[in-house]
């Protein structure tokens, strides 16, 4: 009896005749994520199911945390499979896998059966029965309820016959790599790793840039950045981050536009550059962290004026969560610890004490009319000096 990993979807299952890339995206990006855990696995897709078969030795927790990174998948069940299908040795094994799973404790629980090979002699709703009543002389501690069990319990009769119980919850989401990709303004701050987090876990590939501005941010701020690209790329799979040089845009613009528009201008410059990143790396949407009012640069009418620089969908995963809820995902997805660690930000820096809230977009415009022949060679150096690294 060995114990291989089901694997159920949610999401995918209802993708009508595209179903299957959407499978065999799952079925690549499970087989790409475990090649990073200690052991063989051999991952099959049959009948609309993805299995997890262990080749070798390993270690069940490494490999249930490294399924349940995979975007797309709803859940995770470790599956008995008994190759001797006669009734009692089911029942028995059953039990068995039933201990393993759920251990002594109370709960409740109803059997759900398919018999796929219809010789069997025995129909599913008996084989619903005869279970039930033997997990309940059995096992200590369970209980029937059909209508909310804690457990559901599966009998499925096929070549061999295959038990398992409610598994492990996965993120749930969509296969990364099957919506496109997009380009994520990476900072070190708490919001935009979760941004690329919940946009990923829409199927969407990710790419980051980060701007930095040497001397004034340090190169620990840099690595900060890079190591929480490697934090969400657990989720998202390898991350291209390319890294801006930033300083003598942002110089540039502290000496030629007013003090209290700065990081509004700054801020579309980012979006520009960023924007022609992803236009070369075939990006087809901007993501940053932002949420509405959380500060000065992220009340509507910036937000608005930072639209205004883009031609493509900017997208803002986090535009409607308090900065509690954005705290909590960052820490359930393992971000927080580094993200709050104090190294200085390219935009803190150069920040004014009473920074514009109600930005007039003509005003800005005008505002950077002050820029014009000093600007453009420094955005084509920043572009041409960027810096690329594969983080994963
Ligand atoms: P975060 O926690 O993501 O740093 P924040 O609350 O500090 O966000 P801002 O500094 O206003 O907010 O930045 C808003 C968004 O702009 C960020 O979520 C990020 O997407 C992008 N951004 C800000 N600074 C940078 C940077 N230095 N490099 C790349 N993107 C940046
Ligand atoms: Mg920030």
């Amino acid at each position: 009896m060995e114990t291989s990993y089901l694997i159920k979807y949610a999401e995918i299952g209802i993708k009508g005749k595209n179903k299957y890339k959407f499978e065999d995206a799952l079925v690549k990006n499970i087989i790409a994520r475990l090649r990073s855990v200690d052991g063989e696995f051999r991952v099959h897709k049959e009948q609309g199911r993805i299995l997890v078969f262990p080749q070798s030795e390993y270690d069940r927790e490494e490999l249930l945390t490294a399924l349940s990174h995979v975007f797309g998948v709803a859940q995770i069940c470790p599956v008995t499979a008994i190759e001797d299908k006669s009734f009692n040795n089911v029942l028995a094994g059953l039990v068995d896998h039933i201990k393993r799973e759920i251990g002594n404790r109370e709960f409740t629980f109803k059997v759900f059966a398919k018999r796929g090979d219809k010789k069997y002699p025995i129909d599913s709703p008996e084989i619903c029965r005869e279970a039930g009543k033997y997990i309940l002389d059995n096992v200590a501690g369970s209980k029937v309820d059909v209508h909310h069990p804690e457990y559901k319990i599966y009998v499925e009769i096929r070549r061999e016959a295959y038990v398992y119980v409610t598994g492990i919850a996965g993120p749930g989401g969509m296969p990364v790599g099957t919506a496109g990709k997009a380009m994520l303004l990476l900072s070190g701050g708490i919001d935009s790793p979760v941004a690329g987090y919940r946009i990923a876990k829409r199927g969407v590939k990710i790419e980051a840039t980060y701007f930095h501005a040497p001397p004034y941010t340090s190169e620990r701020a840099k690595q900060k950045v890079i190591d929480l690209a490697k934090i969400i790329s657990e989720y998202t799979g390898p991350i291209l981050l390319h890294v801006v040089n930033f300083t003598d845009i942002q110089m540039a613009i502290y000496e030629k536009c007013p003090h209290d528009e700065l990081t509004i201008i700054m801020r579309r410059y980012m979006m520009k550059i960023a924007q022609d990143i992803a236009k070369d790396r075939e990006c087809l949407a901007l993501v940053t962290g932002e949420s509405i009012a959380q500060v000065a640069s992220q009340t509507m009418q910036s937000l608005a004026a930072t639209d205004a620089v883009c031609e493509m969908p900017v997208f803002r995963p986090l535009i409607a969560l308090d900065k509690r809820e954005i705290i909590d995902e960052s820490e359930k997805i393992g971000a927080y610890e580094t993200s709050i660690l104090p190294y200085e930000d390219c935009c803190t820096i150069f920040v004014a004490k009473h920074p514009v809230t109600k930005p007039k977009l003509e005003q800005i415009v005008e505002s950077e009319k002050n820029l014009i022949g000093v600007i453009e060679p420094l955005v084509k150096t920043a572009y041409e000096t960027k810096e690329d690294i594969w983080v994963n």
